[in-house]
């Protein structure tokens, strides 16, 4: 069918596309895509990447191939003409890339895409090929029988998102911009995904922030020596009490604007009260979700390295440690003000990473869209917006202006603990999950 039709006017019949959805994820799950975060040891993005550009080319759509930054590093861009082209265009972006698997530890082999038991298994299951492939599936729907969405859909696949998109969407970024040309805002990972809160209501969670990242390299440096001698000036000493000082402190509690509209939208799902002097002791109430939200109610860091010394009699002059930490929106200089009250003089600190964190507000129509598509799949459900602790594509698209949500709809069994999911052993999707986001995408993109 080439005939263009109105959106409103094409029957809501996607049963193909969420076949495809289904067959998508298996088949990207078997290209093996792990990033280990090494430049040399990185397999599978140019693949995945042609794999991707020819299942868009197969339909029709003029695919843009981009390597960014090294090798191999395969990325893919595609548009959609909506009907207004004068509004701003909407980014529709998935990473190709999974973190790696020990085949050892899981009861399938993490690149099978084996589909058993309902689900699809595999790493990249729910990070992120399952929405790689409903975007992939909703898209060669919409070509195939000529649907205009209402405005310009700019579908992208990145490398690199896994070590941070230094060679993925942090280079294309800086160094092809106009490939985002008119995008206002982005879905992407990680959100749209459904919790169920009280007697089967769901609640899908959208993502409208995420901390920043900031790794931390700190040196102390003292005077070599002799193991043996009495010595005063030694760098491993005051390196350590740095990090242990950083380690143990607890910074404070910071109630974001979606944080606080995160726990007001439970309470009135559920009753259920959060005390503001006992947020800590109130979020663990809530299960499975506590660990994330949890970890977005204060700044963290986390010392994950150390290195000195190379001989055990001899006192080296220079002792170094990484810290993870992660930053709430708004806390940046507060919280560098308190590391380094924490660091005393005496230590000096650099960035190895540094992201800044992202934010945006939780309305207007988009998410009226979002909240529409979702409700009318799960008649009952609401959604609520939420703080990622982590970090995604999202960090470098918000230099662009570009305002980013997470929504990958997905509804999920109410047993399932899908944050255990990610980078996790036997990571897996349920294939009903993966049908209702191809629905839920499908009417999404008729209306945003
Ligand atoms: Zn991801």
């Amino acid at each position: 069918m080439t005939e263009q039709q109105s959106a409103a006017s094409v029957p809501h019949d996607t049963r193909l596309a969420e076949e495809e959805a289904v067959a998508l994820t298996s088949e990207l799950i078997r290209i093996d895509t792990t990033n280990t975060g090494d430049p040399a040891t990185v397999v599978g993005e140019r693949v995945a990447a042609e794999y991707v550009a020819g299942k868009l080319a197969e339909v029709g759509y003029e695919t843009t191939y981009v390597e960014s930054g090294g090798r191999g590093r395969g990325n893919v861009f595609a548009r959609l003409a909506g009907a207004d082209p004068s509004r701003g265009a909407l980014l529709v972006h998935g990473h190709l890339d999974v973190v790696p698997a020990d085949p050892a530890e899981w009861s399938v082999h993490p690149f099978s895409g084996a589909v058993q038991d309902d689900y699809v298994w595999g790493r990249g299951a729910v990070d992120m090929k399952d929405m790689v492939a409903m975007t992939l599936a909703t898209a060669r729907r919409f070509k195939r029988d000529g649907v205009v969405p209402p405005r310009d859909v700019i579908f992208a696949f990145f490398a690199d998102e896994e070590a941070g998109g230094d060679y993925g969407s942090q280079w294309l970024v800086e160094n092809r911009p106009e490939l985002f040309e008119g995008a206002t805002e982005a879905i992407s990972e990680v959100g749209g995904f459904s919790i169920t809160v009280k007697d089967g209501v769901r609640a899908y969670l959208i993502e409208t922030a995420e901390k920043g990242i900031a790794w931390m390299r700190l040196r102390a440096r003292g005077r070599a020596g002799h193991g043996s001698m009495v010595h005063e000036d030694n760098a491993v000493t005051k390196l350590t009490q740095a990090v242990a000082r950083l380690g143990t402190h607890r910074f404070p509690l910071v109630m974001t604007d979606s944080v606080r509209e995160f726990l007001a939208a439970v309470t009135e799902m559920t009753g259920m009260e959060f005390d503001e002097d006992d947020l800590d002791g109130s979020v663990a109430k809530l299960g499975a979700v506590a660990r994330m939200v949890g970890a977005t109610l204060r700044d963290t860091a986390n010392p994950t390295m150390l290195n000195a010394g190379y001989k055990a009699n001899v006192i080296p002059s220079v002792a170094e440690a990484v810290v993870d930490c992660r930053v709430l929106p708004g806390r940046e200089a507060a919280f560098e003000r308190e590391i380094d009250e924490l660091l005393g003089p005496d230590i000096e600190r650099e960035w190895v990473t540094h992201l800044p964190p992202v934010e945006t507000t939780f309305d207007g129509a988009l998410v009226d869209a979002m909240t529409a598509s979702i409700v009318a799949e799960d008649p009952g459900a609401k959604t609520l917006p939420y703080m990622l602790s982590g970090g995604t594509d999202a960090k470098a698209l918000q230099s662009l202006g570009i305002r980013c949500f997470g929504f990958a709809p997905l509804r999920l069994p109410a047993d399932l603990d899908f944050s255990a999911l990610f980078h996790g052993v036997d990571e897996r999707v349920p294939v009903d999950a993966l049908k209702f986001g191809t629905r839920v995408l499908d009417r999404f993109l008729r209306d945003c």
